[in-house]
């Protein structure tokens, strides 16, 4: 079985979970630039974030075979921070950058005028850049932040085929499955989708255009949870092909659009001896051999 997580924060992660992952056939992930818990005081701790997302993390990922891209945007939340609202300035560089797959995650968290402003200004981005957009939507009044996005998203011009709408659950699947948007959803340990829930949505809405992460970073969460979700369709009767095109297909035919997706095995590069041991002069052994 071969997985491609979409959407994970592995910045947050440990290597078990890049061991236990590659064990269960996790070969690719996307990492969106994300609110670290800790607001972010200046642009320049933007600069080093982003940095690490193209760099030391492919690097690492590269490491357990694991082909690792990324998202970059000014996050929902950190968007309502004067401080952090020169990273708009700072994004067309990085947006240029190979390992860059999409504008993301952009969108809204609390619904502010401020949060309008970025959405708009990155999906403009987007359009001008030529990428897709991985949109974030609110955890409260969920609803009516779909609502919201879509209008946002149809008045920006950008094509709703390079457009992913994430976090959605059984409520907000009906406001955008008809909209042409790619459906995303992230399947978390205790709250919101679990595995036994999203095969109810994939019968009930089909395969096309789905995309099912584990949306793991700093909180409760658990990256294994995209192996356990294809299990659990196996389990209620789908075939290895649907598995195959949820976990695997449908994100490498959403992210592809940016026209930079590597996904050549890692074991066959570099001399032909897996993937270089160090990154900048460093390795995942801190210094050592
Ligand atoms: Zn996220």
């Amino acid at each position: 079985m071969r997985i491609f997580d979409p959407h994970i924060h592995m910045t947050s992660r440990t290597t078990d979970d890049y061991e236990r992952m590659a064990a269960a056939g996790v070969r690719a992930v996307v990492e969106p630039a994300f609110w670290l818990g800790q607001p972010r005081t200046n642009v320049g701790s933007f600069a080093d974030y982003f940095d690490s997302l193209i760099g030391w993390e492919p690097f690492r990922a590269g490491q357990f075979g694991v082909r690792h891209h990324a998202t970059v945007a000014l996050n929902p939340k950190e968007a309502n921070d004067p401080r952090c609202r020169p990273v708009l300035d700072l994004l067309p560089r990085y947006l240029n950058k190979d390992a860059v797959v999409a504008v993301g995650e952009i969108g809204y968290d609390s619904m502010t005028p401020a949060e309008d402003e970025a959405f708009a200004a990155q999906l403009a981005l987007a359009v001008a850049h030529d990428l897709p957009a991985l949109v974030h939507t609110p955890h409260r009044d969920k609803a009516r932040g779909v609502e919201r996005s879509l209008a946002v998203v149809a008045e920006s011009g950008i094509e709703p085929g390079r457009v992913v709408l994430d976090h959605l659950n059984e409520v907000t699947v009906k406001l955008a499955r008809d909209t042409g948007c790619w459906l995303g959803f992230s399947i978390y340990p205790d709250t919101k989708m679990s595995p036994p829930r999203m095969v109810e949505i994939l019968r009930a809405y089909g395969t096309e255009r789905m995309l099912v992460n584990s949306a793991a970073d700093w909180g409760r969460s658990d990256p294994l949870l995209t192996r356990a979700t294809a299990e659990a369709m196996l389990l209620a009767g789908f075939t290895a092909d649907d598995v195959d095109r949820v976990l695997w297909r449908n994100p490498v035919e959403f992210f592809g659009q940016s026209g930079r997706l590597d996904l050549t095995d890692l074991t066959l590069t570099g001399d032909g001896a897996g993937p270089p041991a160090t990154f900048a002069g460093n390795s995942i052994l801190r210094g050592g051999s």
